[in-house]
């Protein structure tokens, strides 16, 4: 019997959340009100009251962020290679010049050592990427980023619901990005939400998502500075508010699955297997990094004739043609070039159940050993 697709994600969302929709929609008031005010207001529990605002998606928190901590041209901001290529198009968005530095090829996440290496002068800020949901370690961080007198964005898209030596990320800190597009662990199909620190003005935040407006009295508005359109609807809200319920029983399910993924997966294929955390990461992803003998894409396409998804999380940004012609090339973060060249996203999700990871770990040995048992024949 063939059993159906395995997807390498694939979202969680229960019944209360879809009638609570269709109550938003019938409710005449379906853009921006009282859900995304409910939105906010439950993160804000989630982060130790700190003040949090909700936007159209983690690209646009991320781009508006840079605007509050002044970035824009002329300025420098240090970030990693390895990751959507969302984290260093919003520093270009802005007017800044991204400045890559390599990643540590353990915890696949910019390589801590090296930031130092990377200031000028003209370095304002750094965002961290919390890749897989592993967080970058936050202590050295902030200590890095305190003597130099930078500001930092947290690239938090991917961990939602992880935690730093007990404290959940966007709990503290400078700015902390999280997006909730349908493949994080939290979706409001699309979506984000920025957590700002004490020192920025929130009216500003406002008027940079929503055209600049501010509004004085009954019948009065001003603008005073360029905003653009990056507000999220009520229908979207309410999606998040439903699926908030549901983050900790997530975070566990996809946790339990990792441990199981720990226990089946034959290490005599030569993969490279994620840092084992327990403790910080959300494992909003399981991540393999391929042997360099194997084709990738031969790979991913012998897997979904097994009815198994796979993915690719990421091409190194730097080597994209938009970058090319900005004047980065191979060879100048080896390490991120080798990672994303060969990392592979597998299938995990929270309806998942231990055999589905069973399934992923044979397939996987059946294709890889056919990758190169085919090779030996020719
Ligand atoms: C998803 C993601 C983003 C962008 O979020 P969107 O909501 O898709 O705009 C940014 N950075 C990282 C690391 C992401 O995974």
């Amino acid at each position: 019997m063939t059993q159906p697709f395995l997807p390498f994600t694939r979202p969680s969302i229960d019944e209360e959340t879809i009638a609570g929709v269709a109550a938003v929609l019938r409710s005449g008031w379906i853009t921006t009100g009282p859900q995304n005010q409910a939105f906010e207001a439950e993160l804000s529990k989630l982060f130790g009251g700190r003040t949090v605002r909700s936007f159209n998606s983690g690209t646009a928190t991320m781009e508006i962020a840079l605007r509050l901590a002044g970035v824009g041209a002329g300025h420098e901001v240090i970030t990693t290679p390895l990751s959507w290529v969302a984290t260093a198009n919003v520093v270009l968005e802005v007017g800044a010049k991204p400045v890559f530095v390599d990643i540590d090829p353990a915890t696949r996440n910019i390589d801590l050592n090296r930031i130092e290496a990377a200031i000028t002068p003209a370095t304002r800020a750094i965002i961290p990427v919390d890749l897989a949901g592993l967080p970058v370690d936050r202590d050295r961080l902030y200590a890095i980023a305190q003597k130099h007198n930078l500001r930092v964005i947290e690239d938090a898209a991917q961990s939602f619901g992880a935690s730093w030596r007990g404290r959940a990320i966007g709990s503290f800190g400078d700015f902390v990005s999280f997006s909730f597009h349908a493949n994080k662990n939290i979706t409001s199909i699309e979506g984000g939400a920025l957590v700002l620190p004490a020192d920025i003005d929130v009216k500003l935040c406002e008027r940079y998502r929503l055209q600049g407006v501010e509004r004085i009295g009954f019948d009065g508005m001003e603008v005073d500075v360029l905003g653009g359109k990056f507000n999220l609807t009520d229908v979207a809200a309410r999606v998040g508010l439903g699926q908030l319920k549901h983050l900790d029983e997530f975070t566990a399910r996809r946790r339990a699955l990792v441990e199981h993924y720990f226990d089946s997966f034959d290490m005599e294929l030569g993969c490279d297997l994620p840092v084992m955390d327990f403790e910080n990461c959300n494992w909003h992803m399981f991540q393999i990094v391929l042997p360099r003998d194997i084709v990738r894409a031969e790979l991913m396409g012998l897997l979904k004739e097994k009815g198994i998804g796979s993915g690719v999380h990421y091409p190194v940004i730097h080597l994209f043609k938009l970058y090319r012609a900005l004047g980065w090339h191979e060879g100048m973060y080896p390490q991120a070039e080798r990672v994303g060249a060969g990392i592979l996203t597998l299938p995990l999700f929270p309806a998942m159940v231990n055999q589905d990871v069973e399934r992923v770990c044979e397939a996987l040995s059946e294709c890889i050993r056919a990758q190169r048992a085919a090779r030996l024949g020719k």
